[in-house]
């Protein structure tokens, strides 16, 4: 069991702090239309770096904070905690058996706050660990309505991707793609020196 909790408090629908416990294989969640079911996984995308408002079903950033409602004002915050456990060495660069990855996102300063047990970190550091979950948005692991049917009609390329993704494949393909641009970089840098050293000759 890698995801075992989630602490939520001001996103969407949570207007309480919320805790939701998995210590099962197969959790179900059940409730009427509408009542924060699908909120649960928007969560898990949010604070695993998610950055298009689209895909989270608003229209801003905003939109994840909570609005407030008849017998609640809204929030100034939404802040999401996600507890992994690690005692698999899931996580390549993080040593600890439980793993708690945050996001805060403040309405004022519209800032996103992004930590790793606890200490501070860039989004940068939260997309790279996010990567290595498996939950990220091209993954399958979590499948939402209108998922299977967007599968079923991917061009093979995209459905390459995603089976990609689900085999842990994108993490490398990202530092495949870093050390590229680093060589390029570097051989860039080779012809001017060489240049350079034509012009002193
Ligand atoms: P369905 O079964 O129809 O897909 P669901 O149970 O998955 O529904 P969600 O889509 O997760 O429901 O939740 C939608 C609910 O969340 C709506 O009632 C909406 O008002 C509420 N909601 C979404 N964003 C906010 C927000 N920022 N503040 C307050 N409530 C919000």
């Amino acid at each position: 069991l890698f995801l075992r909790q989630i602490r939520a408090v001001g996103f969407k629908s949570f207007a309480e702090p919320t805790t939701l416990n998995f210590t099962k294989e197969m959790i179900g969640v059940v409730g009427p239309n509408g009542s924060g079911k699908s909120n649960i996984t928007d969560s898990i995308r949010w604070a695993l770096g998610e950055q298009s408002t689209k895909s989270l079903r608003g229209s801003n950033m905003d939109d994840i904070v909570f609005s407030g409602s008849a017998d609640k004002p809204a929030a100034d915050f939404a802040e999401v905690t996600l507890v992994f456990d690690n005692q698999r060495d899931i996580f390549s660069t993080i040593k600890t058996d439980i793993v708690e990855i945050t996001r805060r996102f403040n309405k004022k300063t519209r800032d996103s706050d992004f930590f790793i047990n606890g200490e501070k970190c860039k989004l940068r550091d939260i997309q790279d660990v996010a990567l290595e979950t498996g939950l990220t948005k091209s993954s399958i692991a979590i499948i939402s309505q209108g998922t299977i049917s967007t599968f079923a009609e991917a061009k093979p390329d995209a459905r390459r991707e995603i089976f990609d993704e689900a085999a842990g494949l994108a993490k490398y393909k990202k530092r495949k793609l870093e050390a590229l641009k680093q060589l390029a970089k570097t051989t860039e840098n080779l012809t001017r020196i060489s240049d350079i050293k034509l012009t002193l000759e």
